[in-house]
């Protein structure tokens, strides 16, 4: 069994982002595993929900281990109990009374993922939401692991624009009806969910961070990927190769995720298409986080 302390890379902000691009991209180095956004896994495994490899979550090779050994290394573990403290535990309005047990299910966890895979690097895409709002703090509870957070940023009228298209989950099941206030409350989640990272990171000053916007991500794409050769001390040189030469990309074995997750080729496509289509009465309330826009540097 693994004893060797491990790297937890946390991808903080909101959805919407491009996580699901950055996921891909760190999953393909061969010492990291892409684990998704782990705050769902037990959930998502007591619903038959799809792995990013097309299976089952129940029948996936990966995750079927994983939870084998979560049997043998916790005695009382079952899938529903596991879903329940992690919910309990991260969410908004909690006494969060069970955090030495909740910590003692993720450290089995992230020490079962790493003998399953055999990678020592672990990311996990859970960002930040009501539901999730303090699983980046617990995990810096964690005693088998340090974390890293990278802080992924996009414009928040991109973002806007994207939650007017509706949710990932609800286009798949074929519901293309979206209300006004969508997104509204997108931008307003947009946010909540930064000002969480930026609270941790003043209440955390040692904490290792690294902020990523969406746009420079896409748009200059080699100097990104040096940063996160530098921040990680992991070389993705390779990964500049293979996405140049539109190599095709693993899937991988994320738990929930957008579509993309499943698409083999990563296309860096700077995707603006908000700045032509996002209706004014929306692109005008963007001045409601206009403090973020200015700290983040958007115009
Ligand atoms: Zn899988």
């Amino acid at each position: 069994m693994t004893t060797q302390r491990k790297q937890l890379i946390y991808v903080a902000g909101y959805g919407r982002s491009g996580s699901t691009l950055l996921d891909t991209v760190l999953s393909n180095h061969p010492a990291i595993f892409g684990g998704g956004e782990l705050t769902w896994l037990f959930q998502q495994i007591l619903e038959h929900q799809t792995c990013s490899c097309g299976t089952d979550l129940q029948a996936c090779p990966v995750w079927t281990r994983v939870v084998e050994q979560l049997h043998q290394r916790l005695p009382h573990f079952n899938l529903t109990a596991a879903a329940d403290l992690t919910l309990s535990q991260e969410q908004w309005f909690s006494w969060r009374t069970q955090v030495a047990d909740y910590v003692r299910l993720w450290d089995a966890t992230w020490d079962a993922m790493a003998d399953v895979t055999g990678c020592t690097t672990i990311v996990d895409s859970s960002k930040n939401s009501r539901l999730s709002r303090f699983r980046l703090e617990l995990m810096l509870a964690s005693q088998t692991c340090d974390v890293a957070v990278i802080h992924l940023i996009r414009d928040p009228r991109a973002v806007m624009y994207s939650t007017a298209r509706g949710s990932n989950r609800k286009l798949e099941a074929g519901d293309h009806h979206v209300s006004w206030l969508t997104p509204y409350k997108g931008l307003m989640s947009w946010a909540y969910s930064n000002s969480c990272v930026d609270h941790l990171q003043a209440k955390y000053p040692q904490l290792r961070l690294l902020r990523i916007r969406y746009e420079d991500f896409v748009q200059q794409f080699e100097n990104s990927l040096n940063q996160l050769s530098n921040f990680l001390q992991l070389d993705f040189s390779q990964t500049a190769v293979n996405v140049r030469n539109e190599a095709d990309f693993d899937a991988g074995h994320g738990v929930a995720g957008n579509r993309m997750r499943r698409n083999p080729k990563i296309k860096l496509r700077y995707d603006d298409e908000w700045s032509q289509r996002l209706p004014w009465y929306y692109r005008r309330s963007s001045a409601l986080v206009r403090p973020w826009m200015n700290r983040y540097g958007y115009k």
